[in-house]
C-alpha cells in the first residue's frame, strides 16, 4: 500500500480531529481502496503536487469539471477579472445571461435554465419541477445511478423489481425515499413493469444517460429511447441527469450523442469550470412552472453566482470555439487499449467500458452492463493496482466503481507513461 509523504500524513492526522472522516466528501477517504489521501498543493495541466512535492498525472480531474486541465489559463483569468469586481451580488449579472445562452444553443432539450450552485441541489430541483409540473408523486431512478445526495434520491437499493426504495443512508425518514421506485439500469422490462402498475402516478424518470457513478456503463442500444417512449405513453416526464456527460461527451451532452430528447436536463461539474455552479433546463412550458413565474419554488444565496459563472463560460465557450471530442476521443482510445494490453500480458482478466473520455476499467471478466455486474468486479485487486499506480505517480480514483477522465491537457506522452505505469504495476497483480 502507498503511504505520501511527511507532510501529507501529518495533515491528514490533524484533518481527522477537525472533519469527520478527515474529509468534506467521503470517497476522498480511500476508504474504497485503504490507506490515506494526499493532501494537494496544486494542479497544472493533467498533473497534481502533493504537499510533499510528489507530483501525479491525475485521471481524476476533481470527479469530471476539468476537461481542459487544472488551472487552464483562460479559466483562472476569468475567475481573477471577475472576482476583482465582486464577488456576490443577489442581483442579476450579465454573466448568467451568457452561460445560459450557451447552453440552450448547445443542449438540444433545453430552452430556459435555472442555475445552482452543485449537482445535488439541481437532481433534486428537477424533481419537484417534475412533479410540480405533472401533478405527481412518484419517481423512477435506476439501481447505481446518483443523483446527488437529497433524501429522496439517496435511495439506490431497492433489490429487484417494483420495490419502494429504502433509504442508503441513516437520517432519511422511510417516507422520503417511498416516492422513489428503484429499477435496475439497462432493463426495459423492469420500467415497463413499474409502469404498468403505477403508471399514472408516476411524475417522471431520473437517468444518467451514461452510467458514471458505479463506473461507466453505456446505455444499452435503444434503452434511452425506449424510456422516452414509455414516459411519453404515460404524460410522465424524462429527466436526463448530465451532470457528468453534459459537455463531457459532446457539446450536446449524452443526448446529442444518442439522439434521444429529454424533457429535462440536469447539469454541474464542467459548466462550473471547476467552481460550484449546476444547472437545469427544459423547454418553456416546463421552466416557467417555476417561481417567480410559476409555483415551483426554489431559490439560492449564491445561484449564477458571477465567479462561477465567469469559469464555467470561460470553459464552456473553450469547448465551442474549438471542440475537442475527436482528440478527447483518440487520447481515451490511446489509454484503453495501453490498459487492456498490459493486462492481457500480464494475465489479469478486465473489461473496460468507454464512451468518448470517460472509461473505467473493471477487475472482472464479465460484461459490466448494471449494478450487480458492476459489483462482481475485484475490488481487492483494483486497490492493489490503484496504490501501485500512486507510487508511480498516477492519481485513479479511489474506487473501483468510478469513472475516470482524460482532459484536453492529458498529452499523449502523459498516456505513455501511464501506460508505462500500469505495465510495471499489472505485473504485480497475479497473486492478490
Ligand atoms: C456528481 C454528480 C451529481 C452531484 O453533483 P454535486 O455537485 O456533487 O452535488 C449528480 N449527478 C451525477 C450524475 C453526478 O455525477
Amino acid at each position: 500500500m502507498y503511504t505520501p509523504g511527511a507532510r501529507s500524513q501529518a495533515l491528514w492526522r490533524t484533518a481527522c480531529t477537525l472533519i469527520p472522516g478527515g474529509v468534506n466528501s467521503p470517497v476522498r477517504a480511500f476508504k474504497g481502496v485503504g490507506g490515506q489521501p494526499l493532501f494537494v498543493e496544486r494542479g497544472y495541466g493533467c498533473c497534481v503536487q502533493d504537499v510533499d512535492g510528489k507530483e501525479y498525472i491525475d485521471y481524476v480531474m476533481s470527479w469530471g469539471p476539468l476537461i481542459l486541465g487544472h488551472a487552464y489559463p483562460r479559466v483562472v483569468e476569468a475567475i481573477r477579472q471577475t472576482c476583482e469586481k465582486g464577488t456576490s451580488f443577489g442581483m442579476p449579472t450579465e454573466l448568467e445571461n451568457r452561460l445560459a445562452s450557451r447552453i440552450v444553443q448547445c443542449v438540444p432539450s433545453i430552452q430556459k435554465v435555472r442555475m445552482v450552485s452543485s449537482g445535488t441541489e439541481a437532481a433534486m430541483s428537477a424533481i419537484r419541477l417534475a412533479r410540480g409540473f405533472t401533478g405527481r408523486d412518484l419517481i423512477v431512478k435506476f439501481d447505481g445511478c446518483y443523483h446527488g445526495h437529497s433524501d429522496g434520491l439517496l435511495a439506490a437499493a431497492g433489490s429487484g423489481l417494483a420495490t419502494f426504495a429504502i433509504p442508503d443512508t441513516k437520517g432519511v425518514p422511510a417516507k422520503h425515499a417511498e416516492g422513489t421506485l428503484v429499477v435496475p439500469y439497462n432493463n426495459c422490462d423492469a420500467v415497463e413493469a413499474v409502469f404498468a402498475k403505477h403508471g399514472d402516478k408516476i411524475a417522471g424518470i431520473i437517468v444518467e444517460p451514461i452510467a458514471g457513478n458505479v463506473g461507466v456503463i453505456a446505455p444499452a442500444s435503444g434503452f434511452l429511447a425506449f424510456l422516452g417512449d414509455i414516459t411519453q405513453r404515460h404524460g410522465s416526464l424524462l429527466i436526463f441527469d448530465e451532470v457528468i456527460t453534459g459537455f463531457r461527451v459532446g457539446l450536446g451532452g449524452a443526448q446529442g450523442l444518442y439522439g434521444v430528447t429529454p424533457d429535462i436536463t440536469v447539469l454541474g461539474k464542467i459548466i462550473g469550470g471547476g467552481m460550484p455552479a449546476a444547472a437545469y433546463g427544459a423547454r418553456a412550458e416546463i421552466m416557467d412552472c417555476l417561481a417567480p413565474v410559476g409555483a415551483v419554488y426554489q431559490a439560492g444565496t449564491l445561484s449564477g453566482n458571477p465567479v462561477a459563472m465567469a469559469a464555467g463560460l470561460a470553459t464552456v465557450e473553450t469547448l465551442i470555439e474549438d471542440p475537442p471530442y475527436a482528440r478527447l476521443d483518440a487520447s481515451a482510445a490511446l489509454l484503453e487499449t495501453g490498459l487492456r494490453d498490459a493486462a492481457r500480458e500480464a494475465g489479469i482478466p478486465v473489461r473496460q467500458n468507454r464512451v468518448g473520455s470517460m472509461q473505467t476499467l473493471f477487475f472482472t471478466d464479465s460484461p459490466v452492463t448494471d449494478y450487480p455486474t458492476a459489483k462482481k468486479s475485484d475490488a481487492r485487486r483494483y486497490a492493489a493496482f490503484f496504490h501501485g499506480m500512486l507510487e508511480q505517480g498516477v492519481y485513479l480514483a479511489p474506487s473501483q466503481f468510478e469513472a475516470g477522465f482524460v482532459s484536453t491537457a492529458h498529452s499523449d506522452a502523459h498516456i505513455q507513461r501511464t501506460i508505462a505505469a500500469a505495465r510495471k504495476v499489472m505485473t504485480g497483480l497475479k497473486s492478490v
